[in-house]
Formats: structure tokens, C-alpha cells, sequence
């Protein structure tokens, strides 16, 4: 079995994602737009939390990183979990 290389694929419906984009759709209960990410950029810590489930992940952060690097770390979290 070969594993193919992922291709970036943009979603069909929204061709606008706004850059303050906080709410991602949780990849445990399968909500969306139920998971909100806080950014505590004093302790360079991001935590995102979903409020259907209550599934939360914590990751480091640096000045740069957006809502969605959180996200996008938690989503590879669970890729390796599984
Ligand atoms: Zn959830």
C-alpha cells in the first residue's frame, strides 16, 4: 500500500476564510464550528477547546502563530493517535 502524499485541496463551499478565523469544526463529536482557540501569547501557549464535547488540546506558540496553527497541530495530534 503506497501512501499518497496529501494535496492541497480547497474546500468547495467557502472560498473566503477570514484571517481572524477562531472557530474550527472539531474533529472528535464532528461540530461545526464548535471548537474556539485561545492564544495566550504571553506564555506562548495555544489552547483550543471544543464546547460540544469538551475535547481540548494545548500547544506551543510563537508571535506569529494564527488560530489555525493550533488548530492545524491539533488535527496532527489526533492523525498520530490514531
Ligand atoms: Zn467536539
Amino acid at each position: 500500500m503506497g501512501k499518497k502524499k496529501s494535496k492541497r485541496k480547497p474546500p468547495p463551499k467557502r472560498k473566503n476564510i477570514e484571517p481572524l478565523e477562531t472557530q474550527f469544526n472539531c474533529p472528535f463529536c464532528n461540530h461545526e464550528k464548535s471548537c474556539d482557540v485561545k492564544m495566550d501569547k504571553a506564555r506562548n501557549t495555544g489552547r483550543i477547546t471544543c464546547r460540544v464535547c469538551m475535547e481540548d488540546f494545548q500547544t506551543t506558540i510563537n508571535f506569529l502563530s494564527e488560530a489555525i496553527d493550533v488548530y492545524n497541530d491539533w488535527i496532527d495530534a489526533c492523525e498520530q493517535a490514531n
